[in-house]
């Protein structure tokens, strides 16, 4: 009877050692035809896919979205009408840092999810901010680099943040906002969810909606401090990855409670902020929140690698009855997320079964690792006459849109050209946080911009928070290590 727990090569075949080489005597040269060990060493070369550019460390889980409310009113998607209930998974990260980075530095958390529905799979790829650095995808690139790290000593760089920062002014929002409490979640399970881009809704009439989702931790909002971040950024790298899976392990299955504020079509054009703006808020005042459902995380990844790591989500895939909106970081992020996933998972990255949709009768074909593929006889392009998939604009919903004047202009949007930078990030400060909240703000503020070494540099970035609010700018001055006082690392 065949032995099933005997080692064998890729193709199957048992293996003579797991131990030794085959050598030309015990002490000679290694021999090319051991095809067991050159097989062992070159598929271990190739155990890695490029990790992301950005939001390459992180952790995930998957679990169930269960729709409670009533919004078919303003979405026909599947997934949101009462009662439904689907499979989802969920992606959290950091932004700058690579594999390996702590958890626990201050960044924006990604908020990646997978709803794994009957009309294909819905992506929402955000984070736990409501806003973002900038407004248009064109920036990105440049945004990322001044993040990451100098080409010449590998250092990331206060320098060139602060730089990019206080030159990108779109920025000040989202900078204030990291800077805060929230900046440093105390796990993944007690940080809020932001779609942060305006998505459109399309009902059943086939009426269009302004759509933002709102992920609300019930676990409560909880953070950590300065000190406590960096020490446990020292002492275990993988904290918030760790505490989602013990969580999970234990029972414990956090829940999130999706709310959205919906803005009638007609509203975005006399609204009194460019609504598409991804630096902006929509104020709850204006638009309340409408609840959904609920999202609960109740099963761990069985392998990190195959359902984690090549989980690939893309702002493009909608399903009928969500679309796009002019935001055009989200215009950017619909080539940018799908153009990522081809170059580092493989151009089949969505038959991976962690990507694979429920069902899928795609003309795609052929390319790298193809695994799938239909009954022979089946037509390979359409239109045919051959009884194959067509395409349609019902099932679809191709009923999305807005207008445009139809120019084709590089320039700001023209919806509230009057629109500041400054503004919500001054409400945020002011109105939002209390004494004891502006004072740790000011503090992180002043300790992050202490590792500024260019005279110039720090006047524009007190400037730069002058024009967010003049007592916090004043503050930090009176916190800033003077520049030549910097501490010597210690010997
Ligand atoms: P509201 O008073 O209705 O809501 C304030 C919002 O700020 C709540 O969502 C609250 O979250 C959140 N918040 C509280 N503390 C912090 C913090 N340290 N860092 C970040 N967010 C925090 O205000 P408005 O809707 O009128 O918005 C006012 C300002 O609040 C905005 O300019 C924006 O900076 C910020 N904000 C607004 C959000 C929105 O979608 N309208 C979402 C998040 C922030 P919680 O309820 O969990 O305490």
């Amino acid at each position: 009877m065949t032995d099933h727990n005997v080692t064998t090569t890729n193709s199957g075949a048992p293996v003579a050692s797991d131990d030794h080489s085959h050598s030309v005597g015990a002490d000679g040269p290694v021999v090319l035809h051991d095809h067991y060990l050159v097989e062992k060493l070159a598929q271990f070369n190739r155990e890695r896919v490029p990790e992301r550019v950005v939001h390459a460390k992180g952790g995930g889980a998957f679990g169930t979205f269960v729709t409670t409310g009533d919004v078919s009113a303003y979405t026909r998607a599947s997934l949101f009408q009462p009662g439904a209930k689907v499979d989802m998974l969920a992606r959290f990260s950091t932004v700058a840092g690579e594999q390996g980075s702590p958890d626990t530095w201050r960044d924006p958390r990604g908020f990646a999810l997978k709803f794994y529905t009957e009309e294909g799979n819905y992506d929402l790829v955000g984070n736990n901010t409501p806003v973002f650095f900038i407004r248009d995808g064109i920036k990105f690139p440049d945004f990322i680099h001044s993040q990451k790290r100098l080409p010449g000593t590998n250092l990331r760089d206060h320098d060139m943040q602060w730089d990019f920062w206080t030159l990108s002014p779109e920025s000040a929002h989202q900078v204030t906002w990291l800077m805060g409490d929230r900046g440093l979640p105390a796990s993944w399970r007690h940080m809020d969810g932001f779609g942060s881009h305006t998505y459109q809704w399309i009902n059943a009439a086939g009426a269009k909606f302004w759509v933002k989702y709102h992920f609300k931790t019930n676990q409560g909002i909880e953070i950590l401090s300065q000190a406590a971040a960096d020490q446990i950024a020292g002492e275990d790298a993988d904290f918030h990855i760790r505490d989602l899976s013990e969580a999970i392990a234990r029972g414990e299955f956090p829940t999130w409670t999706l709310s959205v504020q919906v803005m009638p079509y007609a509203d975005a054009a006399s609204y009194r902020f460019n609504p598409f703006d991804l630096t902006k808020v929509w104020p709850h005042a204006d638009y309340p929140l409408i609840e959904v459902g609920t999202m609960t995380l109740d099963r761990n990844p069985e392998n990190y690698f195959a359902q984690i790591e090549q989980a690939t989500f893309a702002p493009s895939n909608f399903v009928p009855g969500i679309a796009a909106s002019p935001d055009k970081m989200l215009l950017a992020r619909i080539f940018s997320y799908a153009d990522a996933h081809r170059y580092r998972v493989g151009t089949n990255h969505a038959q991976l079964p962690v990507n694979a949709p429920l069902h899928s009768n795609s003309y795609s074909k052929d390319g790298a690792m193809r695994f799938g593929f239909r009954d022979a006889s089946a037509p390979v392009y359409a239109p045919n006459s051959f009884g194959g998939p067509h395409a349609s604009p019902a099932a679809h919903g191709d009923d999305s849109g807005w207008e445009s004047d139809g120019e084709l202009v590089r320039s700001a949007a023209t919806l509230h050209p009057e629109d500041d930078d400054f503004g919500q990030a001054g409400t945020l400060v002011r109105e939002v946080l209390d004494d004891a909240a502006r004072e740790r703000l000011a503090n992180n503020i002043a300790g992050h911009v202490s590792k500024v070494t260019i005279p110039e540099l720090r006047v524009r970035v007190l400037e730069y928070w002058a024009n967010v609010d003049a007592d916090l700018s004043a503050r930090v001055a009176s916190l800033l290590t003077p520049l030549a006082h910097v501490a010597p690392l210690p010997a």
